[in-house]
């Protein structure tokens, strides 16, 4: 399969989702927690992007994979005709340790896509819990109260975590994301603690992921405690849709993060700052280009993903955005990354890199 071959199936399987013959195949699914969730991990063609398993468009999508076989390898069909056969990443073998005070691993840091260790430094955000404040798509709490993962990590578990997981698994990079603490720091602070904490145990490029600090300062302070790209995350791009689907966050506004990311630019380099997008909670195609360019001329990359709704979120019975619409975005925006200099593959952590979410650097590629 060449390139843009390859860019079809991953934007329909990320769009329609896929029915698993055997549910245990390859590393646990994602359930609740902050962000995208209720994917699992499929490499198709030598890219393992996240598809969502659990969302209602899933369980009747035409993808369906059969149980793995012998070697690993399952068969991908689209209405019960074979298209190719993909694999599923393993379950790591950090998840099978616990820290000396008896907290299993992957309580503390899970495996994106491939090889991305990912963790919510805090689960609990003061913007959740409560609708008129709260991101209608957001599980953070989910998570927390399912018991599959601990509220506060420490520096010192994810520094030994993360050791473990270059060790044992070879994982390449580091999200650390946080619940948002407060209104001031917006968690610049904790994430600066962990990423130092990190880096001194282990040589393993980070991206921090927090609202815009209500001081620019911490942009320099986040670098200089070892994080190498930022992320601060527009989600949507329209202020009546930000105000409808996380109208506390959305007190935040649009010029406020244009102008932190013209700030944290200025500290991290052209390329190393970004923002998630969320397509599908209602803004135009046209007004996500429109933003992309400003964030593009700002050396901001805008990580553009199909919404995937949570089960058990004010959003779970939304649809995510059909493959065509996806396609309409992805080809121009592409094009858009490519002539602005700015490439997923030149970033050096965080989602961008990772590209599991959205199919968007195979579009950058034509
Ligand atoms: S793109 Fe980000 S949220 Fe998605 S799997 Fe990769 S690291 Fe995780």
């Amino acid at each position: 399969m060449n390139i843009t071959s390859t860019q079809q199936p991953l934007t329909e399987l990320q769009s329609h989702g896929l029915q698993l013959e055997d549910p245990t195949a390859g590393a646990a699914s994602r359930r609740g927690g902050a962000g995208p969730s209720d994917h699992k991990a499929v490499t198709i063609d030598g890219r393992t992007i996240m598809v969502p398993v659990h969302s209602s468009d899933a369980l009747s999508s035409p993808f369906a994979a059969s149980a793995p076989g012998a070697d690993g390898r399952s068969e991908l069909r689209h209405k019960t005709i074979p298209i190719t056969q993909i694999t599923f990443p393993k379950q790591p073998r950090f998840y099978k340790l616990q820290t000396f005070d008896g907290v299993p691993y992957w309580k503390i840091a899970t495996l994106h896509g491939a090889d991305v260790l990912a963790t919510t430094v805090l689960q609990t955000c003061i913007r959740y819990g409560r609708r008129s404040t709260s991101c209608q798509f957001c599980a953070i709490g989910e998570s927390l109260a399912g018991g599959r993962t601990i509220n506060r990590k420490t520096p010192e578990q994810l520094a030994e975590v993360a050791r473990a997981a270059v060790l044992l698994d070879g994982v390449k990079h580091m999200v650390m994301t946080t619940g948002t603490p407060n209104f001031t720091d917006r968690g610049a602070e904790i994430l600066c603690e962990s990423a130092f904490a990190v880096k001194a145990a282990v040589d393993l490029p980070i991206q921090a992921q927090c609202e815009p600090p209500d001081d620019p300062r911490w942009f320099k302070r986040l670098k200089v405690a070892g994080a190498d790209a930022l992320g601060m995350h527009l989600e949507a791009v329209t202020p009546e849709v930000r105000e409808r689907i996380m109208p506390g966050k959305a007190t935040v506004t649009i010029p406020q993060y244009l102008t932190a990311f013209e700030d944290a630019v200025k500290v991290f380099g052209r390329g190393q700052v970004s923002t998630y997008i969320l397509y599908g909670l209602g803004d135009t195609r046209e007004a996500v280009l429109a933003m992309s360019e400003k964030l593009i001329a700002l050396g901001v990359y805008p990580f553009v993903v199909p919404f995937v709704p949570i089960g058990g979120t004010p959003l779970e019975n939304l649809h995510s955005p059909n493959p065509a619409e996806m396609r309409e975005l992805l080809q121009p925006l592409g094009r858009m990354l490519v002539e602005g200099g700015l490439k997923s593959a030149d970033i050096k952590a965080g989602c961008g890199k990772c590209g599991a979410c959205s199919s968007l650097s195979a579009y950058e590629k034509v």
